[in-house]
């Protein structure tokens, strides 16, 4: 089933285009890695998904099944607001406001929506812990379990193991690869991280104004564009 098609999608800032004549499908179970180059439109597209940005030409379409509440979002660890001086309870919890609406009040049924996702990513003994006490690696663990409050869908997820060491970025893909493979959530990931993106993600689309490749991981380690960008970040 198809969650989200772009049709002939740009993006631009201004009279600054961004993103030209985007053509992709995400289907449910899919796990859709997006890499590009710094500046590439990567986190344009991101936030095109999330409604933040309209294109300036083209369609977006979401399945009639997916409400816009219902995507998770994990936004790059310089956006969250890192002093704020919550517990890894309620910034799970805040993830519910989706489903609240209106209303400034969490019920029973949120209140176990977050502790459910605290559990489900081992968060449990520090569950009254300062957000800002954590590790990087424990915070974006914290993150993905306030995304996963508000989706059992979809998860999009703007660089996630940026700023993490090498223990704590394999940790979080792992996490990520098991909710993909073990409960079918579909994935859209940003990231710079070839390697993992070519271990982990089914599709690839990279983004390089006029070289837009979508397709599976497969067909893009045959293409001329993988072999080029696999080889300028040394991994052949
Ligand atoms: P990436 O995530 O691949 O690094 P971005 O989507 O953040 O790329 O940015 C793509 C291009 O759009 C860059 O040239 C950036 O400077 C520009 N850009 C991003 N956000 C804005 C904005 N709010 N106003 C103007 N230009 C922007």
């Amino acid at each position: 089933m198809k969650l989200i098609t772009c049709e002939d999608v740009s993006f631009a800032y201004e009279n600054n285009t961004v993103i030209r004549d985007l053509n992709f499908a995400v289907n449910s179970g899919d796990y859709l890695c997006v890499i590009g180059e710094n500046g590439s439109g990567k986190s344009t597209l991101i936030k095109g998904l999330l409604k933040l940005k309209a294109p300036c030409k083209g369609n977006i379409i979401m399945d009639i099944s997916l409400k816009s509440t219902e995507i998770g979002y994990l936004p790059q660890q310089a956006d969250i607001q890192k002093d704020f001086p919550a517990s890894v309870y309620e910034v799970v919890l805040s993830g519910c406001l989706n489903q609240c609406g209106i209303r400034p009040f969490y019920k029973n049924r949120e209140r176990a929506i977050a502790n459910e996702n605290i559990n489900r990513m081992g968060l449990k003994n520090i569950k009254n812990h300062c957000f800002r006490d954590l590790s990087g690696g424990q915070q974006q663990r914290v993150l993905l379990a306030r995304a996963l409050c508000a989706t059992k869908k979809l998860l999009l997820l703007d660089e996630p193991v940026a700023g993490l060491d090498p223990v704590a970025a394999k940790d979080l893909y792992q996490l990520i690869n098991d909710l993909n493979k073990d409960e079918k959530i579909t994935i859209i990931m940003v990231s710079h991280d070839i390697h993992s993106a070519v271990e982990f993600a089914s599709h690839i689309l990279y983004i390089k104004e006029e070289h837009l490749f979508y397709g599976t991981t497969k067909e893009y380690l045959n293409s001329d564009i993988g072999d080029d960008f696999l080889r300028r970040m040394d991994y052949v």
